[in-house]
């Protein structure tokens, strides 16, 4: 696309409410005759009778397939051969992001159509039409871009509010990351994950998900603690997939997602959730950015607030572990990372002072704002 060209991208239908499942039927018959539904054990555990009961309303088979847990280049082409041996015309990723994943890159390279169905608004995958594919150990490997959208999304809120709380509080920070990073590319009017200039309208939709955040994310997570659905829990599970979704993908990704990337390549770090580590990218965003002490302030105290990891004692790492760091800053400023998305040029050195400073910070204002202190956070091996 030429550099001028400005373009927002979305998902062709996006449902969403309490019982949303039951119409899964109705509106996969719209798109295809034979599904395949992708979902590891556990999810189909809880959601499979629900699925197959609307799919057989709508006069629909039903063939399930068990997802392997990571995305990766190998489960792709694994779900590929599926598709191909099923005949299937659409294929419905239910589950989480890796789920979602998978079935979207699987689905491009099969030539079908595909959809998704989050269980859990813990990432905003579901809406955008790229796929992160990741190593057996889960270090990032590469962003996948497909030349369109899945043609519907559909989350059921009451699935989402069931899921542990955990899981929402880091669709949150994965979330909150949109606004910081798709104003730092409309800053550098860089392109954006859409693949052109960034439009008003994809920065406003990012924006707007960081303001239904701040709004609604603390009663939205008690709510979700008790497995409730009440207007807050709706606007967050919006903010989380579908507005924080729009937002990164036709607003831009910068520093948040790049420093995400590259905590991915310390072991340290494995068994964290995205949106954890996405958190402590938008902490030290913002430091990177020298935003206004009040801005980094609030942004600790909130997040503590909402549960996420804002210090690197939280995610494994120290700030005298000057190795670690390197390699995360390493990995975070590589070529085609979206860091040089920021309006000013970020090295290696950079990142890494940043990070650095961000754990001594982060505790001195928890303490001052009587918030508890950081619990070391060990990967499991
Ligand atoms: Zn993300």
């Amino acid at each position: 696309m030429p550099p001028t060209v400005r373009t927002v991208i979305s998902p062709g239908r996006y449902v969403q409410g309490k019982g949303a499942i039951h119409q899964l039927g109705g509106f996969v018959k719209q798109l295809g005759s034979t599904p395949l539904l992708v979902a590891d054990d556990m999810v189909w555990g809880f959601v499979g009778h629900d699925v197959e009961t609307s799919l057989k309303e709508a006069d629909l088979p039903l063939h399930r397939e068990k997802f392997n847990g990571i995305p990766t280049a190998k489960e792709v082409d694994r779900l590929v051969d599926v598709i191909k041996k099923t005949k299937a015309d659409i294929a419905i990723a239910v589950g989480g992001g890796s789920t979602i994943d998978a079935v979207k890159a699987a689905g491009y390279l099969a030539g079908i159509r595909w959809a998704n169905c989050p269980t859990v608004a813990s990432t905003d995958a579901p809406c955008s039409a790229l796929s992160v594919i990741y190593t057996e150990t889960g270090e990032f490997e590469e962003y996948r871009f497909f030349p369109r959208n899945p043609d519907l999304v559909l989350v059921d809120s009451q699935i989402v509010a069931n899921a542990p709380v955990a899981l929402l509080i880091a669709g949150v920070g994965d979330a909150l990351a949109t606004w910081l990073e798709a104003r730092a590319t409309s800053r550098s009017n860089s392109k954006t994950m859409a693949g052109g200039l960034p439009t008003v309208t994809g920065t406003a939709l990012a924006k707007l998900s960081w303001e239904v955040l701040w709004e609604n994310a603390l009663p939205a997570i008690d709510a979700v603690k008790d497995h409730q659905v009440i207007p807050a829990v709706e606007k967050v599970i919006e903010a989380n997939t579908l507005l924080s979704g729009l937002g990164f993908e036709s607003g831009g990704l910068a520093a948040a997602h790049a420093i995400h990337n590259g905590l991915t390549a310390v072991p340290q770090t494995h068994g964290l959730a995205h949106g954890q580590k996405v958190n402590i990218g938008s902490v030290t965003q913002l430091v990177l950015e020298g935003a206004p002490t009040s801005d980094i302030r609030d942004f600790i105290e909130f997040t503590t607030r909402v549960g996420l990891p804002n210090t690197l004692t939280e995610v494994g790492l120290r700030a005298d572990d000057h190795d670690s760091l390197k390699k995360v800053a390493d990995a975070a400023t590589v070529a085609g990372e979206t860091i040089h998305s920021m309006p000013f040029e970020v090295n290696s050195e950079d990142v890494a002072s940043a990070l650095a400073t961000i754990e001594r910070y982060a505790v001195n204002v928890r303490e001052q704002a009587h918030l508890p202190a950081p619990v070391p956070y060990l990967a499991h091996h």
